[in-house]
């Protein structure tokens, strides 16, 4: 299938949109009359420009309003349609797409909509144009796509053929099964949209809530089976109304956009075992196996300060890097990486946003196969200078120009600690903490499909629904990505309000990136001794919350008092139980949560909010002591 991108999936003028669509490779390209209109040159001009691109004017759209009107108004309906192919044959196109008619005037009857089409038909093909027609799920007579494909099929002109949108089928619940019995060259195009759901009409939610495939909640992959069943093969075109797209940048929601097209291609050919045309092999997405280390980047003179803070939380310095400044710290199976360097990507992440995690590097089975993935789907794979004899691990960038890097254990990488570092022979009995259990993600709100695209195409995770979470700023929307058996957790959140703390974060640090780090343990309160005998600070919680978990939850008074005077957050789901401390946050940039689970799934998310007010507190107590 031809991938394609319809101009109203993107910001800016039609030619940045253009710009942006080659630049993000696509080949084929939809013109939305509007863009035309409101640019500011001729559509010979706007045919030039595509073909220099390398891109192809695949249809014009949209026409409204033609099938079914009353005798009086039909004459002028096709004069209307004449204007159009008098502006196509200026661009250099060759299909113009119908959606169905929401005029109340138009009278219905599917004979009299084949009729229509077929007349259209019969003057497109005098100018060797092609007609496709769509039925958009709020169409007054025509909302379903098998009534759009009976009026096609009456209407039995060769240059009449249907426009299937997955929007539009799949927000009306049709039945998908007779997409398999439409003759493939019947289909002119096929145009792609997710979409959260949500509870409107269906005209608001698809002019403004449509997403990119893999963003949102339809089952978009039953839809493509069908459809393959067809066999196929004309463009797929992605047309998404979308506010944050078209507030966003161009070239990276052009490129997020082929991106979920190489994904949903590469689902849809492990979903049929089908050769999916114009889909390289793409490697499998990447089972994540755990972290294998999170790397903080911080400058010289804060350094010690995080260190007594690392060993504060029972952490030892476990080995030194043999040609930089860069020291290894571990505890259980958890690795953190301290890069003090003056020079290389950690010293201008630090430049850029203070003390902060420039990397994080994940284990999979295979890492050379992680980044031939990532590359295919258009991820940005990165390179820096290596000692000699030193590994050069394989990474891409990640959320806020920080890294992902990828480790093996069947390649020298999985030697990692002995190949780079030298070892310093220091141990430490620990403060119980035993692996990483999640990791939270700051970023603003319009890049938060962006992000859960990334790990959704390129790991073997899924994403859990969407929550939103009361911060005394407003609200935070939070987006968890996680692998089956939990090696992998990321907590992502975005707020639209300035005020929030997840905001506060992002214009403290000068971007996106890891605003906190949860450690697990087997018992939370024996680690919170260990962490207040070494003196590490943890977050007061207020009484009230006491209080009110006492309301809520039947709970021993004798359990209460121990969480009361350890300040433990607590959760229970069923007979699942979480344990959460946090520690006060660290340089005012990011802070670590210590988690204990008994067989409980979640986050605590009851709890964010609490945790919210005591740090926002905090903030201001802080701000105030400055003053
Ligand atoms: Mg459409
Ligand atoms: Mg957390």
């Amino acid at each position: 299938m031809r991938k394609a991108i319809a101009t109203v999936s993107l910001s800016g003028t039609l030619d940045e949109k253009l710009a942006a669509i080659a630049a993000a490779k696509f080949r084929g390209v939809e013109i939305f009359e509007n863009d035309l209109l409101s640019f500011n040159g001729k559509p010979a001009d706007v045919r030039r420009m595509a073909a220099d691109l390398g891109l192809d004017i695949i249809a014009f759209q949209p026409f409204r309003d033609f099938e079914g009107m009353p005798p009086e108004r039909r004459a002028k309906v096709f004069d209307r349609a004449e204007r159009k192919f008098d502006l196509m044959q200026e661009l250099g196109c060759d299909l113009l797409l119908i959606c169905s008619n929401v005029s109340p005037e138009s009278l219905g009857g599917i004979d009299r909509a084949a009729a229509d089409l077929r007349e259209l038909g019969e003057r497109a093909a005098r100018r060797g144009y092609r007609v496709g027609f769509e039925a958009l799920a709020w169409g007054r007579h025509i909302n379903d796509y098998r009534d759009s494909w009976e009026a096609v099929r009456r209407a039995d002109h060769k240059a009449i053929g249907l426009v299937l949108d997955s929007f539009h089928i799949l927000v009306r619940k049709s039945p998908l099964e007779a997409i398999r019995s439409i003759p493939r060259d019947r289909i002119f195009i096929v145009q792609v949209a997710d979409a959260p759901l949500l509870d409107m009409d269906y005209l608001s939610w698809s002019r403004h809530f449509r997403n990119f495939p893999g963003q949102g909640d339809l089952p978009l992959l039953d839809f493509m089976t069908a459809l393959q069943a067809t066999e196929f093969e004309g463009p797929l075109s992605l047309e998404i109304f979308n506010d944050q797209f078209r507030a966003g940048s161009a070239r990276s929601v052009a490129v997020d956009g082929h991106r979920s097209l190489i994904y949903l291609l590469d689902q849809l050919r492990a979903r049929t075992g089908m050769a999916v045309p114009d889909l390289p092999r793409v490697p499998p997405r990447a089972a994540c196996l755990g972290t294998e280390f999170i790397e903080f980047a911080i400058d010289e003179g804060i350094a010690p300060q995080f260190e007594t803070l690392l060993l504060g939380l029972g952490f030892h310095r476990a080995g030194l890097h043999r040609s930089k400044s860069v020291t290894h710290w571990r505890q259980g199976d958890i690795n953190l990486v301290v890069n003090t360097e003056k020079e290389g990507f950690a010293h201008s992440f630090n430049i850029t946003h203070g003390t902060a995690v420039c990397a994080l590097a994940l284990r999979v089975e295979d890492a050379a196969a992680t980044i031939d993935r990532a590359t295919r789907l258009l991820d940005q794979p990165f390179h820096q200078a290596v000692g000699p004899g030193e590994l050069d691990i394989p990474a891409v960038r990640g959320l806020g120009g920080s890294l992902v890097y990828f480790v093996d254990a069947k390649s020298p990488l999985g030697k990692l600690w002995d190949i780079d570092f030298e070892k310093t022979g220091e141990g430490g009995a620990g403060a119980g903490l035993t692996v990483i259990d999640h990791i939270s993600q700051s970023m603003h709100y319009e890049e938060m499909l962006t992000w859960l695209l990334f790990y959704n195409s390129l790991l073997d995770v899924a994403k859990a629904p969407e929550q939103e979470i009361v911060d005394p700023g407003g609200l935070v929307k939070s987006q968890v990505v996680q692998s089956a058996d939990g090696s992998l957790r990321l907590v992502l959140n975005a707020s639209q309000s300035q005020r929030t703390l997840s905001s506060r974060f992002l214009s403290e640090t000068f971007g996106s990136g890891v605003q906190h780090i949860a450690f697990a343990t087997d018992n939370l309160l024996e680690t919170v001794k260990h962490l207040r005998a070494r003196g590490v600070k943890l977050l007061p919680v207020p009484e009230n919350y006491y209080d009110d978990l006492e309301a809520k939850i039947d709970i021993p008074a004798e359990q209460l008092a121990v969480f009361r005077a350890n300040s433990i957050l607590y959760d229970r789901d069923g007979s699942a139980e979480y344990f959460q401390a946090y520690t006060e946050t660290f340089d005012g940039r990011f802070f670590f949560e210590i988690v204990e689970r008994r067989g409980y799934r979640g986050f605590g998310a009851g709890n964010a909010a609490i945790r919210l007010a005591a740090q926002a507190r905090q903030v201001k107590e802080a701000e105030v002591l400055s003053r």
